[in-house]
């Protein structure tokens, strides 16, 4: 067992990670993508494996939006 005072390990951050959504299951949803321009975006959730859909990916804006939504109902716990 870890001894670390820490419940949950973070993930490694992928290189087109844009943002990190702690959720409130204390697992992690992460938007990830090119950058500002880009229709190219997309959420994933650590904690119960569900991704954006309903475009699967879209501008910053819009995931980031729907990602925090998802962060802040999530009760998944990470099972790493
Ligand atoms: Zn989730």
């Amino acid at each position: 067992m870890s001894t670390s005072s820490s419940a949950f390990t973070e993930p490694d951050r992928p290189t087109d990670l844009q943002i990190r959504f702690l959720t409130i299951g204390g697992s992690y949803v992460d938007v990830t993508g090119p950058g500002h321009s880009s229709d190219k975006h997309r959420w994933d959730c650590h904690g119960c494996k569900d991704t954006s859909r309903y475009p699967e990916e879209n501008h910053l804006w819009d995931i980031r939006e729907k990602a925090n939504t998802h962060a802040s109902l999530c009760r998944a716990i990470p099972l790493t």
